[in-house]
């Protein structure tokens, strides 16, 4: 397979959406070749409809950056709400823990005033008790 010719990458047209690089062939259709491709190493354009090729000249620097992959992109955020809600989960858990703890702390305040008053009565009935004998 031999080369049609070399093609500076600026006088290749851009599709931004696509993100290919084409070139018209003498055939009518286009050669093409993807950002990817390019960012890749490769540097051969492809025409889909005839066997001719060409080589593009172009540097790594002034290529546009590659958009980040867009399944990596998916992966990412449901992480990321992953993470929200485990920390939602945690702080919840800890308010849950704390409303525990104020709890168990009024059960105790309860049983202490409850074990006071008990013993005040005790003190109280042996006072009368004793006062009485
Ligand atoms: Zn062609």
């Amino acid at each position: 397979m031999s080369i049609y010719e070399e093609i500076e990458i600026e006088d290749m047209t851009f599709d931004p959406d696509e993100l290919i690089y084409t070139y018209p062939c003498p055939c009518g259709d286009k050669f093409r070749i993807t950002l990817e491709e390019l960012w890749d190493g490769e540097d051969i354009a492809k025409c889909p409809s005839c066997t001719l090729r060409i080589a593009v000249i172009f540097d790594e620097e002034d290529l546009p950056e590659l958009p980040p992959d867009e399944d990596e992109e998916e992966e990412e955020e449901p992480a990321e709400e992953l993470q929200t809600k485990m920390q939602t989960l945690k702080e919840s858990n800890r308010i849950k823990q704390a409303t525990i703890q104020v709890a168990a702390l009024f059960v105790q305040l309860e049983l202490l005033q409850t074990m006071l008053f008990q013993h005040l009565v005790e003190r109280w009935t042996t006072n009368c008790r004793g006062t009485r004998q």
